[in-house]
């Protein structure tokens, strides 16, 4: 058995819903602590300027070149980083960043458990887009990449969550997490 604590990652295409998950998560158990990304795309006019660490590319490359992420990629023409994360003490780290990322994130860290969100529709993935105020060339790259991402997803994720409700998902969310912190606790023979 592993003391470790997990890594939890969500992945799913833009406009899944996965930052509001994620915020629900955090609230629902204060087991999680939520890493800020980097990344070098603006602000958007919806945003404050809390959502990320905010950079430009240059920047972001030097943080690269001092080995200072976790994971990092490039997404739609920006950069994305995870920083090498600080939990507090026996926390869960929680990423919630695109699938080229988390494909690192399984391969580096030692204990990750992947959630792959899904909109419960591509039209309600769409509304969700255009609802963040994106240009319409932006939602349409944007639809036409969530299938390859899903597909991408699938062969990472050790489960599958359809977001119709944020309550209902994160709930399901935080159950799966309990039942594998149970299953670490009780550890089986091989152990
Ligand atoms: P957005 O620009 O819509 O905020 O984010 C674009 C995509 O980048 C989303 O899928 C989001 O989850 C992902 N993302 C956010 N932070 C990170 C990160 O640190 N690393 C990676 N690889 N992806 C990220």
């Amino acid at each position: 058995m592993s003391a470790e604590p997990f890594i939890v990652v969500l992945i799913g295409p833009g406009g899944a819903g996965k930052g509001t998950l994620a915020r629900a998560l955090v609230a629902g158990d204060h087991a999680l602590w939520l890493s800020k990304s980097w990344t070098t795309r603006p602000v958007r006019a919806t945003e404050d300027g809390s959502e990320y660490h905010f950079v430009d590319r240059e920047t972001f490359e030097r943080a690269i070149e001092d080995d200072a992420f976790l994971e990092w990629a490039e997404f739609h023409g920006n950069l994305y980083g995870t920083p090498r994360p600080r939990p507090p003490e026996g926390a869960e780290v929680l990423l919630e960043i695109e699938v080229q990322g988390a494909e690192q994130v399984v391969e580096r860290a030692r204990e990750s458990v992947v959630f792959l969100i899904v909109a419960p529709s591509m039209q309600q993935l769409e509304e969700r887009l255009r609802g963040r105020g994106d240009s319409d060339e932006h939602v349409t790259t944007r639809l036409a990449s969530a299938p390859a991402e899903m597909a991408r997803g699938q062969k990472i994720a050790r489960y599958v969550i359809v977001n119709d409700d944020v309550q209902r998902a994160s709930g399901e969310i935080l159950s799966i997490l309990e039942e594998l912190r149970q299953q670490r606790r009780t550890p089986s023979i091989k152990d």
